[in-house]
């Protein structure tokens, strides 16, 4: 079958045939409809080429939607041509996280050399995907899988990180969300359909910040030296009580940091490095700042469900395999509005 694979050290990913994977026992394959590319395949290209502990090249894409192809041996619950969604935070699915569907936080996978598909196992952006396990397939239930499939991770990240911080988002409240990609504009929806917050999105492109305020956010503001000052001037002084880094530079931590209130959440999502100094008097009190991984497999069913009654809606730029390092060199160059995704 055909694959886009990424070799490492920075090379750009390529188009290229790979061994048609077959399902063991408790395995399903797919065949993939559409898959989404995701700046943390960025990341992925750009590890050494050698010494990892998962073989190069790899097969790029934890964004996977398609048909069930072939069932492995014991399979039960799934037919052959039934549409699904991958929950791609594989964990070892018997401790504790596991067991409450909580995969990304698995105690496990690490030690045992289990990786999700694209992100060291062979990932969707593929004509075919193995599955390691049914447990790993939701349902799509009607939705586009093209429109779905970055909800996956895109809807499913945010998702986790802001329903953490629900219980703080009440009535005259302020959620801030920096960086208006992929995530960042399905955060904004999900903000707007699951909390009263007013909702402030910040980047540094005008044509992410006019997405932003198409898809519900009440402020947008540019993310420059002058954003703290234009946040607090139109907050009243007031900081916000969640502020979702969807970037993770330093630039983003430490405006994550000015942006944040008293008894806040400041939750790094991006994987861009920064890092926010904690002790007595560096943030406003009763600040909790953490960083977050995927969401559960629970999360993935809730937002499938959102989508379906058109609460969050994925604006998506499609590809065929061969377009796939295109995509990427879009999305490296901060042209893409919303999520690429890839139709092998
Ligand atoms: P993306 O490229 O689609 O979006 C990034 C956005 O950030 C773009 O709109 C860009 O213009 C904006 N941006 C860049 N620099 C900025 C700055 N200084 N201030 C404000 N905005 C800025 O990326 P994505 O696929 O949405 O991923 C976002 C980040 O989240 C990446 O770092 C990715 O690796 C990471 N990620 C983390 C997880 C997780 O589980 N923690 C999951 C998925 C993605
Ligand atoms: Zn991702
Ligand atoms: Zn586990």
């Amino acid at each position: 079958m055909r694959a886009l694979r990424c070799r490492g050290d920075g090379e750009a990913p390529e188009v290229g045939a790979v061994a048609d994977p077959e399902p063991g026992p408790g395995q399903v394959l797919l065949e993939v409809t559409a898959a989404g590319i995701c700046h943390s395949d960025i990341t992925v290209m750009n590890l050494p080429g050698e010494g990892l502990p998962f073989p190069m090249p790899l097969v790029l894409g934890h964004e996977g939607a398609g048909t069930v192809a072939a069932l492995g041996e014991g399979v039960t619950g799934w037919e052959v041509g039934d549409a699904a969604a991958v929950y791609g935070a594989w964990g070892c699915g018997v401790c504790a996280k596991c067991a409450e569907g909580r995969e990304n936080y698995c105690l496990r996978a690490a030690g045992l050399g289990i990786f999700s598909p694209g992100l060291g196992a062979p990932g969707a952006i593929a004509e075919y995907l193995l599955v390691d396990d049914a447990r790993h397939l939701v349902p799509l239930g009607g939705l586009d899988p093209v429109r779905a499939v970055p909800l996956t991770d895109a809807g499913l990240t945010p998702y986790h990180a802001i329903k953490r911080s629900l219980p703080k988002l009440t009535p005259g409240s302020i959620a801030v969300v920096i960086g208006v990609g992929g995530l960042g504009h399905v955060a904004v929806q999900l903000l707007r359909a699951l909390s009263p917050a007013t909702v402030v999105a910040l980047d540094v492109s005008e044509a992410k910040l006019d997405l932003a305020r198409q898809v519900g956010a009440h402020e947008t503001l540019l993310s420059d030296e002058h954003a703290a000052t234009a946040f607090r001037a139109l907050t009243g002084g007031q900081g916000a009580q969640a502020v979702f880094d969807l970037v993770g530079a330093p630039a983003t931590v430490a405006l994550a940091a000015a942006l944040a209130g008293v008894e806040s959440d400041i939750v790094i999502v991006g994987l861009g490095g920064g890092r926010i100094p904690v002790g007595f008097g560096a943030l406003p009190h009763g600040t909790t700042v953490s960083s977050t991984y995927w969401g559960t497999r629970a999360e993935l069913i809730e937002v499938l469900a959102l989508a379906r009654t058109g609460a969050v809606e994925v604006h998506v730029e499609t590809y065929a395999l061969d377009q796939a390092p295109h995509a990427y060199e879009r999305l490296h160059e901060g042209k893409v509005n919303g999520r690429a995704v890839i139709l092998p």
